[in-house]
């Protein structure tokens, strides 16, 4: 009898420890599963767009960084100066640090800053063969009376205002300007420079000295001027690098006015000034 109700008992607690497992323990273990799949599931859904916000917050950190107010657009004597149709130089205003930069056979004058920076760029091009030179650089408000009256003269005022700036308009007077052409004079001051192997280069690589190419093309409507790709302005190493990456002219760049090819000149000018 003891025997039996110790077997009974033996069998009843086998009985017991099945249902215990096939109760609790299975579906808790297949709860556990789940829950382990599912929090796996969800890090690797969340690390995505984790990354993606990671790279877009670099993004918006390297705008930030770049402070656009670090010089004055609206200084004649600022690197960052902006001189268009709608923006015009003092007459008598003379930049100073005036200098023939050396190499490149050129009787032409550009500010300190822009000279040094152009004769690196000069040096850097030789030996991939580009024997570049300074055909025009600074000019001043009396040079550019001549310039712009003897193509009005020659072309009438409307064909002649779509490649010539009007005197105080002109950002060669700022002497941060530099018409470039080759040694070989091939294409000088003609569209077909940009497909050279002189224009080639100087569009890849002048942002890396500072400069960019001022009136691009298919921009002529935001610029007011034609394609010239000879036409480089000195803005520095950062602003250049920050234009070609963000693909703007300069007017979109700092949210200026913009003018189309063939509009007027607008009758009242932002007049820039020392001090401003
Ligand atoms: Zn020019």
């Amino acid at each position: 009898m003891y025997i039996n109700r110790f077997s009974r008992t033996k069998a009843s607690r086998k009985n017991a420890k099945i249902i215990f497992l096939l109760i609790v323990l299975i579906p808790a273990s297949a709860l556990l599963i789940w829950w382990l799949r599912d929090s796996n599931q969800s890090n690797s859904i969340q690390s995505s767009p984790t990354q993606s916000g990671q790279k877009k917050t670099a993004d918006k950190t390297k705008e930030k960084l770049f402070n656009k107010n670090l010089y004055s657009v609206n200084d004649p004597t600022s690197l960052w100066a902006v001189v268009n149709k709608g923006r015009v130089l003092p007459n008598d205003y003379v930049p100073a640090g005036l200098r023939q930069p050396s190499g490149g056979d050129s009787n032409q004058s550009l500010r300190n800053d822009a000279a040094t920076a152009l004769e690196k760029l000069f040096n850097d091009a030789l030996p991939s063969g580009y024997d570049l030179v300074l055909y025009s650089g600074y000019r001043s408000y009396s040079l550019q009376v001549g310039v712009y009256n003897g193509f009005v003269k020659s072309q009438g005022q409307q064909m002649a205002e779509k490649f010539s700036a009007r005197p105080g308009h002109s950002e060669h007077q700022t002497g941060l300007a530099a018409d470039v052409s080759s040694i070989t004079g091939k294409c000088t001051l003609e569209q077909c420079f940009a497909y050279t192997s002189e224009g080639k280069w100087l569009a890849a690589n002048a942002y890396k000295y500072g400069f960019i190419i001022r009136y691009q093309s298919g921009r002529q409507n935001l610029t007011g001027y034609e394609y010239e790709p000879w036409h480089l302005r000195y803005v520095g190493t950062e602003l250049a690098a920050e234009i070609n990456r963000t693909d703007q002219t300069l007017e979109q760049f700092f949210e200026l006015p913009t003018y189309k090819l063939d509009a007027p000149y607008p009758d009242n000018s932002y007049q820039l000034r020392t001090g401003l």
